[in-house]
């Protein structure tokens, strides 16, 4: 069998889907942006946040090995001098003594400027946190840093989290947060940006058990991408050479997804080691011990970590859910998100904007609100309403007709097969949660019908 070749979209259609339809916006673009900072408009943050849930669904409530932490972005700078980011933190930066632009040396193909084939000064490194003062007073001891990953703040508070909850190992520890780099060179949209959101796991187990883990997750991982909807054929792992692993690293995969600009890291999964709760234990003079009742051994666990990115995922969702076919009235766009994911759930159509009408509608929309997110669209023809909803993902469209106003029914439409069915108004919000949570649009409910119209 031959592989299947993974399908590439056009970046520049997934930008303007995103700022057409209200997903993502360039930040302060009425002051002509923020260069690699965006913002995520009303459909977008319902993305981001169905994108979070699902995570935190499967890592956090959904076992029992893992808790999860919120912790605050700015960290006692003592943090980063331990983690080794103040050292060594950093990206080499050259700079074009003609055009003054700046560039990642380890990123550039010959040795002259890319853009105007200047000369380029010599390689420095330049640490990528940003800094800023802490308190009224701007001097050197009140400097603090926003942070540049969330794991810190889950590693400083471990053993906080051992006596609270009285998890014995192997457990880990989940955090979703804001995260902030200073890159040399950003772009591709929100693949790489200043500002950006992490969701990271934290797993510490005892030594000799860590190669396990480590699989454990990769394939853990890896299938979370794959459950949600991306194909399988646009994901791979790539395990880092020994040249590119930090040098504490043991191990370390990266998921890399085929973005429209190529194959990119989505998420780095790696096998720590004890070097992260080492580091604090010898900098902060706090024993970060494990005692193992069973053995009544003393140990430093070890640490695997799967660190994703919230923007690389929505990226990812994004541009996989993204198909075009062609139909009577030339492409119709729609996005195969998984219902999840999906900004809205369902979408109430009136067929005309007659009162009557309306007010069944409304009394439709007003129901299903209390368990989804629901979209409601009277403007123009009901085919142009379907293709809205198609184009921004929406799993089901009720259409609410005159007959519903005799027999107490509505039709659901579905996004991909464009299939309808007819059900009973009372067994509308069952009928939808079944469906929503994968079951075959032609399975009905008493009273149902398929319906062709
Ligand atoms: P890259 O090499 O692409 O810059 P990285 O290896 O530095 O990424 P990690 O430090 O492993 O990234 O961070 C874990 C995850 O956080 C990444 O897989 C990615 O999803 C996300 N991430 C890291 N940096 C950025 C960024 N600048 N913008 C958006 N997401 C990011």
């Amino acid at each position: 069998m031959t592989e299947p070749t993974p399908t590439k979209v056009d970046m520049e259609k997934i930008v303007s889907l995103c700022q057409r339809r209200g997903f993502i916006f360039p930040s302060s673009e009425i002051y002509g942006g923020l260069s690699s900072c965006w913002d995520y408009g009303p459909l977008g943050v319902e993305l981001k946040q169905n994108i979070k849930q699902a995570w935190w669904q499967a890592v956090v409530q959904q076992r029992d090995d893992m808790v999860g932490m919120d912790t605050s972005i700015l960290m006692h700078p003592q943090t980063w001098a331990a983690s080794g980011h103040l050292e060594g933190f950093s990206d080499p930066l050259v700079e074009c003594k003609s055009c003054h632009l700046r560039w990642r040396a380890d990123e550039l193909k010959g040795d002259s400027c890319p853009s105007c084939s200047g000369e380029l000064t010599e390689p420095r490194q330049f640490n990528l946190m940003f800094k800023t003062f802490m308190g009224p007073i701007e001097e050197e001891a009140s400097i603090v840093y926003l942070r540049p990953e969330t794991a810190q703040g889950m590693f400083v508070n471990f053993l906080n989290v051992l006596d609270t909850t009285r998890k014995k190992l192997p457990f880990g520890i989940a955090q979703i947060g804001k995260s902030f780099r200073n890159e040399i060179t950003t772009g591709n949209f929100i693949f790489r940006s200043r500002e950006f959101e992490q969701m990271e796991i934290e797993f510490f187990v005892k030594p000799g058990t860590d190669k396990e883990w480590f699989n454990y997750w990769l394939e853990e991982r890896f299938n979370w991408y794959v459950k949600l909807g991306i194909k399988k054929e646009n994901l791979k792992l790539r395990q880092h050479m020994k040249h590119e692993l930090a040098h504490y690293a043991l191990d370390c995969y990266d998921i890399d997804y085929l973005f429209p600009m190529g194959w990119a890291e989505l998420e780095g999964i790696a096998n720590r080691g004890d070097y992260d709760l080492s580091q604090h234990a010898k900098f902060s003079g706090k024993s970060l011990d494990y005692f193992d009742e069973d053995t009544k051994e003393h140990f430093i666990p070890y640490i695997i970590e799967p660190s994703a990115g919230v923007d690389r995922s929505a990226l990812a969702f994004i541009c996989d859910a993204y198909d075009e076919e062609p139909d009577k009235e030339g492409i119709r766009v729609l996005l195969h998100l998984h219902p999840s994911l999906a900004p809205y759930k369902v979408a109430v159509l009136p067929l005309s904007r007659r009162e009557n009408l309306v007010a069944a509608a409304k009394k439709v929309y007003a129901d299903l609100r209390q368990s989804w997110m629901v979209s409601y669209d009277d403007a123009q023809s009901i085919g142009r309403r379907y293709r809205r909803q198609d184009e921004i993902g929406t799993p089901f469209c009720v259409t609410v007709d005159f007959q519903s106003l005799e027999d107490e029914q509505v039709t659901i439409r579905e996004r991909d097969t464009m299939n309808q069915i007819r059900v009973p108004i009372n067994t509308l919000k069952t009928t939808l949660a079944a469906k929503l949570s994968g079951e075959e649009l032609f399975v009905l409910p008493p009273g149902g019908k398929i319906w062709k119209e």
